[in-house]
Order: C-alpha cells, then structure tokens, then sequence
C-alpha cells in the first residue's frame, strides 16, 4: 500500500494540517527612527540591527519604547476617573459590518493584560505582575522572588523588548501604534465595480426561455 492510501493517523492528520501563515512584519528605518535612542550604542539611534542570521530586526531600544508606550497609556486608563471614561462608537476593520459601541480604555487594559500572560513564561509573568501591574519597587520584587539585583534588572528588560515586540506585531489588531488602537483607522476598502463594467448576459426582467417539446 501506497503512502497515499494510508489511512490517516492522528499523527499524519496533525503533519498534513495546513500551517497558519502569518507573514512577518517589515521592519524599516521610518518605522523605527522616531522610537530609536539616540544615546544606543547598538543603533547609534536609527532603530535597526543587521545580522547575518537574522537579517534585519528591531533594536532593543525601540522594542522597550513600545512597551513604555502602551505601559504608560495603560496606566493612565488604569488611574482614569471612572466617571470620565465614556463609550465610544467604533468603525470595525470589515466595511460591511455595522460599528459597534464599545468602552476602549477598559478593551485596551484587557487586551494589555491578556496579551501580556499569554506571551509571557511564568517567571517572567511574575516579574510583570509585581513590578509592572502592582508597582512594587526592585528591592521588593527581589526579595518577594528570592533573586539578585542584575537578574531581576535582565529580566525586565526581557519583558519589555518581547512585549514590546508582541504589542506592535499582534495581528490582525496590534496594541500599537496607540492612535489606531483608539481612534479605529485601519479599515479594509471595499472592492469597488463601476456599474458600466457589469454587461447583463440576457436582458434584465426577461425570463429564460426553456425549449419544450411539442405534443404530437
Ligand atoms: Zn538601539
């Protein structure tokens, strides 16, 4: 018997299933130049490293302003008045669908929060939970997780630049650029026909006509 009469086993049935293609972001110069530090000393400010493995990727400098971006707005919505936070009518990405009324600073800390734990490990959510949600200073945090200094600091900064990373590459709605996570811009364009290109095949109103035989 063939290999294509095999009959599928949960195995070959797991190999066979077609892949989730995401296709990966483009870095580029004017996606990183304002995000860049100046003072890095692995970008000297442009925002970009080349390997020769890699090919090219973001600098670590930009992947952690992402992250302080989004940190920072999230706990401006966290610290909000409740009663200055107000439902707003959001266009949704699909230009057939109706927009919907929503509560954007409540979906952006959920989504803040949920992205964060499903990309984090549990060492590292830990770390996040203790220094980035609840506030607690670094010595704190060391001695509430039995750790040095310089590991704690390492870890940190591993946060930031995975998050960072996560927050502006999540498809198909990225957490950043903030202005379009709040105010809704991205909307796919309708395919456009221009009526005069439509050419009926018989003429509108008319009945096809169906041959029948004729009784003898
Ligand atoms: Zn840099």
């Amino acid at each position: 018997m063939g290999p294509m009469n095999e009959a599928p086993t949960k195995e070959t049935k797991f190999k066979r299933r077609p892949e989730v293609l995401v296709e990966p972001m483009e870095w580029n110069r004017s996606e990183t130049l304002a995000l860049a530090a100046h003072s890095c000393t692995r970008c000297h400010g442009v925002g970009l490293s080349y390997s020769s493995r890699s090919g090219t990727a973001p600098c670590q400098c930009v992947l952690r302003n992402i992250f302080r971006a989004c940190h920072v707005r999230f706990r401006q919505c966290l610290e909000k008045e409740k009663h200055l936070c107000k439902v707003t009518l959001n266009h949704c990405s699909s230009p057939n669908s109706r927009p919907t009324w929503g509560r954007k600073d409540e979906e952006y800390m959920a989504d803040f929060f949920l992205v964060s734990r499903r990309f984090l490990d549990e060492e590292e959510f830990r770390v996040f939970r203790f220094h980035l949600l609840l506030g607690a200073d670094w010595k704190l945090c060391c001695r509430r997780l039995n750790t040095d200094r310089g590991t704690f600091f390492h870890t940190v900064y591993r946060i930031q630049e995975k998050l960072g990373r996560v927050f502006r590459e999540l498809a198909p709605f990225s957490l950043y650029p903030l202005d379009e996570y709040f105010n809704s811009t991205r909307r796919a364009d309708a395919v456009s026909l221009h009526p005069c290109c439509l050419i009926p095949i018989r003429p509108i109103g008319s009945r096809p006509v169906v041959p029948t035989l004729k009784a003898a």
